[in-house]
């Protein structure tokens, strides 16, 4: 079998597509060779020996080794070098690579090869002493501290004397001879942490890098990573061998980190950091500061690549285009400059912001780089939600704390906490929080995510917390050093202003401005790239999508987001306002039909008033309206005093009211005395409610010419009956109604499919029926005989112990409650081919769920009207 396979130097043996053999780095390596790029050659152990050794007590497959030695000789062939040469030594690279990018993997060791021995070669080789011996103590440093498990601290601290013994401040400064000290003092220091000497031969160094790639692919932080993200343990890491290629031999050499297009805002422009005479990762380690990639985003003495090494940097625009075309799509790169060389190191889809993702999928099928589809695709619709939340109110007050790198856009506003656990604990507890720290990494992950927003005081534009928060959608400012963080007493400083832990911040992450306090936020502009994808999508999707929104302001929104209607209008929501609720609770208390009919009609006017609203917003289009659905008891007072004004609005004392309320309520209130029961026993407040609908209607028709079609919904049927009574009742007023205005209008009635007996049953319901309407939270709870309200004890744990894949409220449960509509629909349609079918719910706004719609083929989904959007674009992309 084949383990090992060999890139660069004109022989490729892996494929961008092999990511899964070779993981992404190798794969995409192989794939930058092919297409003529200089990639220094290398060779890739696949992901399969990563299995293998786990299936076979941690041993390697018998074939390895002599595959291996062939693969390092072709590099040394190629190079003209040889691993473990005293003259002529080739150095190499072992780097980590898994099918996806994982933080939780070990760290890249540079310059393996180098031992007491070979580091004298090299300086001769080179003509460079400071160049070896700077190279042969990151090695010792990198390896001791990555394969060995020395703290890495052990290793700076050596540094910082070395500095101060010198009087220098920065590490450039450092001679040949200040680096052989310090090589020895880590040696000595390691074979005192070990009790034996840092490992010379490079074979034994090549075995325990690659065992330890292997060995990281199991660890805490590995696996913490891979239950985030879904990341099954079978896949496995590769690991890459390849040839050493300096950055940091002198002033010609350089080393950086780019995107091809601003990760930020997507904008057509090379975006990234480089240093000149720096080797891996001392771009983003902050170590000293580093520069921009192009002459239009240098500042005031900064100085860019483009204009300190032209010619390198004309070969690396020619690069970027030809990855561009090539993958068609963004590119996050490394790349090092050997005395005025380029090599291209690593390739890979960058990640982005929401903004950047829509414009570089629109501007890229403008520049016929993919198709309209393709772009559609491109764009993860959850990530919309991004561009739909608020930003800093240009006009409200504020107060400037300090300014740090714009690391990723959006305002957000919380409690300033210092440690990822505590932005997980207050988070929970429903608190904004803005997690400051002074940089993050790997282990800080939970914790940014529960952030409302991120604050570093160190770091650059391509720092963990700047690459993970665009990842995330996450606002975040990097690298403001004007604030010093004191973890201990739990409060940042800056300029003199003091903030403790828990008091609130506002974060600009486009601008990287942090303010004291909350700052007043606006509505987003939905721009031009927006409504072109938008459109794009709605040219090939099917599915319709709605809102569910009860008040104006829901509604315009919706409209402003593109619904096409509305889904669900929940007229309780209508009852609870002050002017209203003492109304409601009369209707309540009396214990006549007649008491009931007196209260009712001092809310028919405000309900008329409601309905001609909605109308008039929606201009034409759809617009359900579910009848009264809450148990009665939810609309009762809970202070004894609004239950003795009550009293007095009826001429009753407060005991009786006590009673009655007392009466009113249930032991289980979600299967009790709600729905259309309340119709069935109370048919005057349906009553009412539909002559307020047709009331409205008809006064829209008359005032704007446009007849809205109200959709008139009864929610929580279980029986045909249920349906047939209460929709007679709707008839009935109809026809009263009608014939007092001397006109008539279109209307539909309909029922919510929130019982498993009403999907049972659906073909005799549908009978009674004009439309069904998946309410999908009440029959998730249903189907499963599991009360939302109580869940959240226990469906965590069986979301974290994979009983569960997700939890049934968010994502719909395509098995069971799945099952449930696919019935209905069939019997539903068996009986009425062209029932109107759509959902209502939390679901309505998930993309997955959204994907199940279409399969069944429903005809719209309702969501709120934030997730409009969001739904616009899971259903193109459910069509596709
Ligand atoms: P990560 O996955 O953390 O980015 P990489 O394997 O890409 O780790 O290595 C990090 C950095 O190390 C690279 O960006 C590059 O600068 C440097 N590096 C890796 N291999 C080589 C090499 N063969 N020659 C020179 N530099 C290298
Ligand atoms: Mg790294
Ligand atoms: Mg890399």
């Amino acid at each position: 079998q084949k383990w090992v396979y060999g890139f660069g130097a004109g022989q490729n043996d892996g494929r961008a597509e092999m990511r899964n053999l070779l993981g992404g780095k190798g794969a995409n390596l192989a794939e930058m060779a092919s297409i003529g790029l200089p990639v220094p050659p290398g060779f890739t152990i696949t992901t399969e020996v990563c299995t293998y050794y786990y299936q076979h007590e941690k041993q390697y497959p018998p074939e390895l080794q002599a595959q291996m030695d062939e693969a390092l000789a072709r590099i040394e062939q190629a190079v003209g070098l040889r691993f473990g040469d005293e003259s002529k030594p080739l150095l190499v690279s072992v780097r980590s690579g898994a099918r996806v990018s994982m933080p939780g993997m070990m760290d890249t060791v540079l310059n393996l090869g180098l031992n007491d021995r070979t580091v004298e070669g090299l300086a001769a080789a080179s003509g460079d002493p400071r160049f070896a011996w700077d190279s042969y103590r990151r090695f010792i440093q990198m390896y001791g501290s990555v394969v060995l498990g020395v703290d890495h601290h052990r290793f700076e601290e050596i540094i910082e004397e070395a500095k101060i013994t010198r009087g220098v401040s920065e590490d450039t400064a450092l001679t040949a001879d200040d680096w052989r000290q310090v090589v020895a003092e880590y040696k000595a220091m390691v074979e005192e942490v070990l009790k034996q000497p840092f490992p010379q031969d490079p074979q034994q160094q090549l075995q325990g890098a690659i065992g330890a790639v292997f060995g990281s692919w199991m660890n805490q932080r590995a696996n913490t990573y891979r239950r985030l993200h879904d990341i099954p343990a079978d896949w496995g890491t590769a690991v890459n061998v390849q040839a050493m290629v300096f950055g940091n031999m002198g002033e010609d050499c350089a080393t950086g980190v780019c995107f091809t297009r601003d990760p930020s805002t997507g904008e057509d422009i090379f975006y990234g950091e480089y240093l000149i005479n720096a080797q891996g990762e001392d771009v983003v380690a902050g170590i000293r500061t580093p520069q921009p990639m192009s002459e239009a985003r240098a500042k005031p003495g900064e100085r860019s690549m483009e204009a300190a090494m032209p010619a390198a940097y004309a070969e690396l625009v020619d690069v970027r285009s030809k990855l561009e075309k090539h993958y068609a799509d963004m590119q996050d790169i490394e790349f090092t400059v050997q005395q005025n060389k380029l090599y291209m190191l690593q390739t890979r889809n960058g990640k982005r912001t929401a903004a950047a993702s829509l414009k570089i999928a629109v501007d890229m099928a403008r520049e016929g780089l993919i198709d309209q589809t393709e772009a559609v695709r491109r764009v993860a619709p959850q990530s919309l939600d991004q561009l739909l939340h608020p930003t800093l109110d240009p006009k409200a007050p504020r107060k400037v704390l300090t300014k740090g790198l714009p690391a990723s856009p959006g305002a957000a506003c919380g409690v300033v906490v210092f440690s990822a656990d505590e932005a997980e604990t207050r988070a929970a507890k429903g608190e904004s929080v803005i997690l400051v720290r002074i940089e993050t990494s790997p282990e800080d992950i939970h914790g940014m995510h529960a952030a409302k927003g991120i604050l570093t005081t160190r770091g650059g534009m391509t720092s963990h917390a700047a690459v993970v928060a665009r990842g995330m959608g996450r606002p975040c400012v990097a690298g403001a050093g004007g604030i010093v963080v004191d973890y201990h007493s739990q409060q940042l400083s800056a300029g003199g202003q003091v903030v403790q832990g828990g008091e609130t911040i506002t974060l600009d992450g486009a601008t990287g401005e942090v303010f004291l306090g909350a700052v007043a936020m606006v509505e987003p502009k939905l721009s031009g790239d927006f409504a072109t994808l938008m459109g794009w999508a709605d040219s090939v999707r099917r599915l319709k999508i709605r809102a569910n929104a009860e008040t104006p302001l829901d509604a315009d929104t919706a409209r402003k987001f593109g619904a096409e209607g509305i889904g669900l209008c929940r007229t309780e929501h209508m009852f609870f306002d002050p002017e209203r609720i003492g109304a409601v609770r009369q209707m309540i208390m009396s214990e006549s039909e007649g008491g009931r009919r007196d209260a009712l009609a001092k809310l028919l006017p405000f309900q008329r008033k409601d309905f001609i609203e909605l109308f008039r917003i929606m201009a034409g289009l759809p617009v359900t309206i579910r009848l009264l659905d809450p148990p009665l008891h939810e609309f009762l007072p809970h202070r004894e005093e609004e239950l003795a004004e009550v009293a007095d609005t009826l001429g009753a004392d407060l005991a009786t009211m006590k009673r009655r309320a007392a009466d009113l309520s249930e032991a289980n209130p979600m299967l009790g005395h709600r729905g259309c029961r309340l119709g069935v026993t109370y048919p005057e407040i349906y009553e009412m409610q539909a002559r307020a609908i047709f009331e409205a209607a008809i006064e829209t028709a008359k005032e704007t010419g446009k007849a809205p079609v109200p959709e008139i919904m009864i929610p929580l049927v279980a029986m045909k009956k249920e349906l047939e009574l209460t929709r007679a009742q709707v008839d009935k007023v109809a026809k009263e109604v009608f014939a007092e205005a001397g006109m008539t209008i279109e209307y539909l009635v309909g029922t919510m499919i929130e019982l498993p007996r009403a999907c049972l049953t659906a073909d005799s319901i549908a009978e009674a029926a004009d439309f069904f309407s998946f309410g999908t939270n009440d029959l998730t709870q249903t189907t499963f005989g599991l009360s939302r309200d109580d869940a959240g004890k226990f469906l965590p744990y069986y979301v974290d112990k994979g009983i569960l894949p997700k939890d049934p409220f968010v994502s719909l449960d395509p098995d069971g409650v799945g099952a449930l509509v696919r019935i209905a629909k069939d019997k539903g349609r068996g009986v009425k081919p062209d029932l109107k079918l759509g959902i209502c719910g939390e679901h309505g706004g998930d993309p997955a769920s959204i994907a199940f719609c279409e399969s069944v083929g429903l005809d719209y989904v309702s969501c709120s009207p934030y997730r409009v959007p969001v739904a616009r674009l899971a259903a193109a992309q459910a069509a596709l």
